[in-house]
């Protein structure tokens, strides 16, 4: 079923996670289990309130209270994480206006992971990161309001990406972002992936940025995986849950705009696309030209 036949990266095991007690209690996330090979990309969807977010904060140490067994490149997961662990996986976040320091540069938050990490050579780093996410030296010393929605993400996945990391948990990256901006973000992540051989787990509300980023999905409501398909069947129309072909009726000409400026990456079109260039994309200065 996966074009990624190797060892898993990631291994959820019966998942479980649940917020508060009596009758505050919510069971949000429900005997959950998947796998992730190495240099896959694997999509949770579900609509608002399935549990998406829940499962990667679980994975990702931000929620200490679950249940279940997790393995990350092969190491199982306790409650706590520790160092190494944030430089194999890194998290990115829906609205990289809140997940951004407001009175901190680019650069002063780009070298703080470095600091903790004591990694050497941070002007190096911050410059070549800055690079690869198509953003020139020169936003080094902006802050986070002197920046489009596009660019305050490009920083957030720098910020992600500065360590190092073999995997990057993506939650919602591009549903904060117009439209227009949405398929360039979702086009850097698949360089970045391509040229990192990153291992992703995406959530999104959106089926049509899921079945363009991803290998395999799993679709979650009221907290459990109601199916788990590979895109290949989504794109055949073969999902068997009714729950997720609702799902697709509600995601057909979802975000028509954003999805027609979708790349092919696969290996198969043999030319390379606009995101292999080194240099950026005409689409992408346009964004830079608009800053302040
Ligand atoms: P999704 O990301 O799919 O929109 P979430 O994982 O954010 O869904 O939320 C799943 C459920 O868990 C929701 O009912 C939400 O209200 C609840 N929930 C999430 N975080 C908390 C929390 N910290 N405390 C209590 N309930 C929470
Ligand atoms: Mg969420």
């Amino acid at each position: 079923m996966s074009a990624h036949p190797g060892k898993a990266m990631i291994e959820v095991e019966k998942l479980n996670v649940i917020f508060g007690q009596s009758e505050d209690r919510v069971h949000a996330v429900r005997d959950v289990s998947f796998q992730v090979p190495e240099g896959a990309t694997f999509g949770l969807v579900g609509e608002s309130g399935s549990g998406k977010s829940t499962v990667l904060r679980a994975l990702s140490g931000l929620n200490p209270e679950w249940t279940g067994q997790m393995t990350v490149a092969g190491q199982t997961l306790g409650p706590k994480r520790d160092k190494a662990f944030y430089k194999l996986a890194q998290m990115v976040f829906q609205d990289p206006y809140g997940s951004l320091h407001p009175r901190h540069t680019v650069d002063r938050i780009l070298m703080e992971p470095l600091a903790i990490h004591r990694l050497d050579d941070p002007e190096n780093r911050i410059e070549r990161v800055l690079g690869e996410v198509g953003l020139g030296p020169d936003f080094r010393f902006r802050y986070p309001h002197q920046l489009s929605g596009g660019q305050r993400q490009r920083v957030a996945i720098a910020r992600a990406l500065i360590l190092e990391p073999r995997i990057l948990l993506l939650d919602e990256p591009t549903s904060a972002l117009d439209v227009s901006v949405q398929a360039e973000v979702l086009n850097l992540l698949q360089r970045l992936k391509k040229e990192r051989g990153l291992t992703y787990i995406l959530v999104s509300h959106d089926l049509s940025v899921v079945a363009h980023m991803c290998d395999d999905l799993a679709v979650m409501n009221h907290g459990a995986v109601v199916e788990e398909l590979a895109v290949a069947q989504l794109k055949r129309h073969e999902p068997k849950h009714p729950y997720t072909r609702q799902l697709m009726v509600a995601s057909l000409g979802y975000d028509r705009a954003a999805v027609d400026r979708f790349e092919d990456f696969g290996v198969e079109s043999g030319a390379p696309g606009r995101g292999d260039e080194t240099t950026l994309p005409p689409a992408v200065e346009s964004e830079h030209n608009r800053g302040p």
